[in-house]
């Protein structure tokens, strides 16, 4: 009878590891604010494209061959940032519950000239969407996962400089986003 269990048990872990890139999968909770019905149905696909390329292969291969600069990688190796990143981990929260939590809260800019798509503050786990770009046709449930996984990682304690810079795409906000689009359009997202 023990035999049998700690056959079943290694069945289990070895099925896991193969459903998985992570030790274990993670999963993704919205909270969202004036958010009207055409802007959830976007955010239901973003979640949905979110939630598969985090936990694919690709994405791990992807941010393990990432060069991040080190100006902006809090000291941590690749591996370091993918397995804290599965953690789900937010600084506010501080749990390993292996959920990505988001707060979102549409909002419109009085500057009509604004470029920014999101943003977020260290004291809060919200994340402002900006409903200018966010309510776009071209603007995608792709585009929404990249912008949601760049937010999210200022929620896990990574940072960037304010302005564009040669360096800013290899900080690990932007580099996981760009990640997150080109994994999204190898899985066959739009
Ligand atoms: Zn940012």
């Amino acid at each position: 009878m023990k035999k049998l269990f700690t056959m079943y048990t290694l069945f289990l872990l070895v099925s896991f590891s193969q459903a998985n890139a992570a030790d274990k999968e993670i999963t993704i909770d919205v909270k969202t604010t004036r958010f009207t019905s055409k802007d959830k149905v976007k955010l239901t696909h973003a979640i949905e494209v979110l939630k598969t390329v985090m936990n694919s292969e690709e994405f791990k291969t992807a941010l393990l061959e990432f060069k991040f600069n080190e100006q902006d990688d809090q000291g941590m190796t690749n591996i370091d940032i993918y397995n804290h990143l599965m953690t789900g981990a937010e600084v506010l929260n501080g749990e390993v519950n292996h959920v990505m939590d988001f707060d979102l809260k549409m909002y419109r800019s009085k500057n009509p000239w604004s470029k920014v798509k999101g943003y977020t503050k260290p004291d809060t786990n919200r994340i402002w969407i900006h409903s200018k770009f966010y309510r776009r046709k071209s603007w995608t449930p792709v585009d929404v996962a990249a912008n949601m996984a760049h937010e999210w990682t200022h929620k896990m304690g990574f940072g960037h400089e304010y302005y564009h810079s040669d360096i800013r795409p290899f900080s690990v906000p932007y580099g996981v986003g760009s990640i997150v689009t080109k994994v999204a359009n190898q899985l066959g997202f739009k």
